[in-house]
């Protein structure tokens, strides 16, 4: 494609990213937004298939043989009243994309459009997930329960999330962890009422509770290696009346975030040793609850140097993140079933030295930046289904990680 044809699809970018801007869409609400997908990839001659009720898949063949790299832009906004400023802010009431994922639907649309005019120099497949509900309850699982990993298997999946704190156009990425994930717990520990000045006849669940707090802080001192980091945090404390009533029922409830896969499989059953421990020795019962979300995105070491490699020689710039983030991101499960790469891409206004961060309601973006995003995708299709190995299983055991 030419540079004057790029540049055509470049505006359309900035355009399109601009019409989801100001008609924001929550999580599965996104029908404008994947009406918007569906069309312009149909236009381009891109098949589609609609999953996840409002998830988009378009799948584009290569005209030589390869493996199948699949993208992901996810679509959803935030329930924030924006307070950006920009000409095209959200008209829609508390209903605001302060996390880019409009600019991600605009960039992918572009690379997909572009793309399907050079099918002939084009090898493997090339899908194209369009995702909904990203910030909750999650689109990516039911994603792949539809089936977007399979027929043809994904050998690669990657995708670009736009991040402030890199200067404008500039990618960013790390082998390994690149966010942490993300679980909640609720711990009722059950007593007996009783007056608080003749203790003996009641079982109180205060001190126990207050027992179990400082306890779980041990498992991430004493028993997780500390190079691979545990952070459980009881954010609430609910118990107790009156102050002369023994605490009959106390709840503990809190957030677990970890980088590693083994260290967050072994967290539960460690919790829960600690708790049943504390109560036996207290007389008190327990129940505890666990609510897992999203996993911790790995990136895989090998795919994500081949990434890099690839935008480097399309003459991207691409810098090493020192350290993975504690937020969570559901690409994680699309990185579970083929080897992963997130990649973030500045998006850094100049000449602001403290930008609104994403989920802010003056959260702005430089759109120059949006054009580098779209020569990203590119490059990962041009380069890597020709020499990228593709997988031999039938289908998608977990990556092997080191835990
Ligand atoms: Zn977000
Ligand atoms: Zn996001």
């Amino acid at each position: 494609m030419t540079e004057a044809a790029l540049e055509r699809v470049f505006e359309e970018v900035v355009r399109w990213r601009r019409r989801i801007h100001e008609h924001p869409e929550l999580g599965f609400e996104e029908r404008r937004t994947s009406a918007l997908v569906e069309e312009t990839l149909h236009a381009a001659g891109i098949e589609t298939a609609r999953v996840a009720q409002t998830g988009v898949v378009g799948v584009l063949r290569g005209a030589r043989p390869g493996s199948t790299l699949a993208f992901r832009a996810d679509m959803d906004a935030l329930p924030l009243q924006e307070r950006s400023g920009e000409p095209f802010s959200s008209k829609i009431p508390d209903v605001m994309h302060a996390c880019g994922h409009d600019a991600h639907t605009a960039m992918l649309l572009g690379a997909a459009v572009s793309l399907a005019q050079e099918r002939e120099h084009l090898a493997g497949t090339l899908k194209f997930f369009f995702q909904p509900a990203e910030e909750g309850p999650g689109g990516a699982l039911p994603m792949i329960e539809a089936g977007v990993m399979r027929a043809p298997v994904v050998d690669g999946v990657a995708m670009l999330h736009v991040s402030p704190l890199l200067p404008s156009g500039v990618f960013g990425t790390r082998h390994g962890a690149m966010s942490a994930s993300c679980d909640d717990f609720a711990i009722r520990i059950h007593g007996r009422g009783g007056h608080g000045a003749y203790p003996h006849g009641a079982v109180d669940t205060i001190p126990t509770a207050a027992e179990i707090v400082g306890a779980i802080q041990r498992i991430a001192s004493r028993e997780i290696d500390p190079l691979r980091s545990v952070v459980i945090s009881v954010g609430v404390i609910r118990g107790g009346y009156r102050r002369n009533i023994v605490a009959d029922e106390t709840v503990l409830e809190g957030t677990i975030r970890c980088l590693d896969e083994g260290v967050r499989k072994s967290i539960p059953s460690r919790l829960e040793r600690i708790v049943k421990g504390i109560c036996e020795a207290h007389r008190a019962t327990y129940d505890i609850e666990f609510e897992f979300g999203y996993p911790s995105v790995f990136n895989d070491p090998h795919f994500t140097d081949r990434a890099v490699a690839a935008l480097r020689d399309a003459d991207q710039v691409v810098v090493d993140i020192p350290e993975p983030s504690m937020g969570a991101e559901d690409f994680a499960y699309f990185a579970q079933h083929a080897p992963g790469c997130y990649l973030r891409l500045g998006v850094a206004l100049p000449g602001i030295a403290d930008p609104p961060m994403a989920h802010s309601p003056e959260f702005r973006l430089d759109e120059r930046a949006l054009a580098s995003g779209v020569r990203a995708f590119r490059a990962l299709a041009h380069a890597l289904p020709a020499s990228w190995a593709p997988r031999t299983e039938p289908d998608a055991a977990p990556v092997p990680r080191v835990s």
